[in-house]
């Protein structure tokens, strides 16, 4: 396969700096390059490691490898003997390759030469239990130690790897930006649908009708169709479905969580307010809603409209069982029409050529998540949903349904304007002096006894005024039996002698959080 030239001078990038970013757009052939980085890796006598996500979600990435190198895949679900020859594989460096998610990273070879990292903004990187590590950092650090080489490859970096490779500490790191699909495909069109709209006209669907005439025409096309729903259901914000305005923290610019006793919370700060009844304090109609779960609604429109196409969901619901990922995949390839419904897990990786739509049923459930986050993981969402679409020889399409179809991050998305989401976004995050400008840390409190976790919290709060916001209780309040405070402290160094561990509190410190608890 002959490289494009941007292509080329990714690998050129390689050659001559330790640590570079590829910040490609999806389908700009960023796994090709990662073959060549490995194979001249190899050649040389070093050995390279390549992590996924998820290894159970990226079938077809490891199958590339496995075509080309002599590979040890690691994933969760090797018996501990096969763990074990694996692991002397590598020890003896029989195989070339490991691939594998986040733990990979540790494959004791005896000469590492590269480490690649796919998709290296995806959350899975970092480890949420002790010991508490993020894969990107250790990687570099890693590297840094064998002098082997780096490579983050995404076409939705995170905004502080973005940052600093925009802004590299020394001349050891390398940035290059592929604007373009290779054999000149061209990124989809994104329709971003206004539900405002929708509800002046009369639908009350969670279809627009819109969505539902593009639902039609893929389906009777013979093509596939992709949805995707918001991913984090237990946050319920509040939100107005005429004009779109939806309540928001003033000091700390995330949206407000619905309590169950009539409140309105920001959970950075603890600030809370009284929700007025139904009335939108923007537009004055009485149209202020609650929203949260509720998207199991769409597969009961979907199978309703559409009964003659075969309908699969795929969430944490239906993937307890090993290999159910896998089974959902097959029969969504095999059938005739269909249309795939899924949790952002349906975003990652996957190539399937057959997708000619992709639809995001509600923008508004990640735009408006209580996390400073939120605008940043919607436009990676979009971009990487809209990513599956149109990857075969067919043209794909995508529509956003949206309250907000103004906001930037959705605006970015449409475009496939990167460079500009990322410009702005820096901009709010200096603002409000939020990562990469400030270090995060969070700390939890959790007991039985809801009283002791909020006491320690406000213990904890006022002994590292001002620096900290809170305390408030987490977005999940309880947790197996465990209600959850706690604060957040920006640019701070934590003592941790001064967190005693006390059997009726638990605490938990998570510095760099990436989730809000
Ligand atoms: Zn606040
Ligand atoms: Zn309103």
């Amino acid at each position: 396969m002959q490289l494009t030239p941007e292509q080329e001078k990714a690998l050129d990038l390689i050659r001559q700096k330790q640590f570079v970013l590829i910040h490609g757009v999806t389908g700009s052939g960023k796994t090709e390059i990662y073959l060549r980085a490995a194979q001249e890796v190899c050649a040389a006598g070093r050995q390279v490691i390549v992590l996924v996500p998820e290894i159970s979600l990226t079938p077809q990435t490891v199958q590339r490898f496995a075509e080309r190198f002599k590979i040890a895949a690691l994933h969760s679900a090797l018996t501990p003997k096969e763990r074990r020859i694996n692991r002397q594989k590598i020890l003896r460096g029989e195989v070339q390759l490991a691939v594998g998610a986040r733990s990979a990273l540790f494959a004791p070879f005896p000469n590492l030469g590269l480490i690649i990292i796919d998709e290296e903004q995806d959350s899975s990187y970092k480890q949420d239990n002790n010991p508490r590590y993020h894969a990107v950092a250790a990687a570099l650090q890693r590297a840094q130690f064998c002098g082997a080489r780096v490579v983050l490859g995404t076409a939705t970096p995170a905004l502080e790897t973005y940052h600093l490779f925009q802004n590299p500490p020394d001349d050891k790191y390398g940035y290059i930006y592929l604007p373009r699909r290779v054999e000149n495909r061209p990124l989809p069109p994104v329709e971003i649908v206004d539900m405002r709209a929708e509800l002046q006209n009369g639908n009350f669907s969670v279809l627009s009708a819109r969505l539902q005439r593009e639902l039609r025409a893929c389906l009777d096309s013979g093509g596939k169709a992709m949805l995707l729903m918001n991913r984090r259901g237990f946050a319920t914000f509040v939100s107005c479905r005429a004009c779109g305005y939806t309540l928001e923290c003033p000091r700390c610019s995330v949206a407000l969580v619905y309590h169950s006793d009539g409140q309105a919370k920001c959970h950075y700060c603890g600030r809370a307010e009284k929700i007025p009844e139904q009335i939108c304090p923007q537009c004055g109609r009485p149209y202020l809603k609650y929203f949260g779960a509720g998207t199991q609604k769409a597969e009961a429109e979907l199978r309703k409209y559409f009964g003659d196409a075969r309908i699969l969901r795929m969430d944490s619901d239906t993937t307890t069982q090993r290999g159910a990922h896998e089974k959902i995949l097959q029969e969504f390839l095999a059938a005739d029409r269909a249309v795939l419904l899924g949790t952002q897990m349906i975003a990652k990786g996957h190539d399937f050529s057959a997708v000619t739509l992709v639809g995001i049923i509600a923008a508004d459930a990640l735009l408006n998540l209580p996390d400073f986050r939120s605008a940043e993981q919607t436009f990676q969402l979009l971009t990487q949903a809209a990513g599956r679409a149109g990857r075969g020889s067919q043209a794909g399409r995508v529509i956003v349904q949206t309250y907000q179809p103004e906001h930037y991050a959705v605006q970015a998305a449409s475009r496939h304007d990167a460079p500009g989401f990322y410009a702005q976004e820096l901009v709010v995050r200096r603002e409000l002096n939020y990562p990469p400008f400030s270090r995060l840390t969070a700390i939890v409190f959790a007991a039985a006894d809801e009283a002791q976790a909020r006491k320690m919290a406000e213990h904890y709060a006022r002994k590292y005024a001002p620096q900290a916001l809170g305390p408030a209780p987490c977005i999940i309040r309880k947790l197996k039996g465990y209600y959850r405070w706690q604060i957040l402290l920006k640019d701070t160094e934590i003592n941790y002698a001064d967190f005693p561990a006390e059997a009726s509190v638990k605490i938990e410190i998570d510095v760099d959080p990436l989730n809000m608890y």
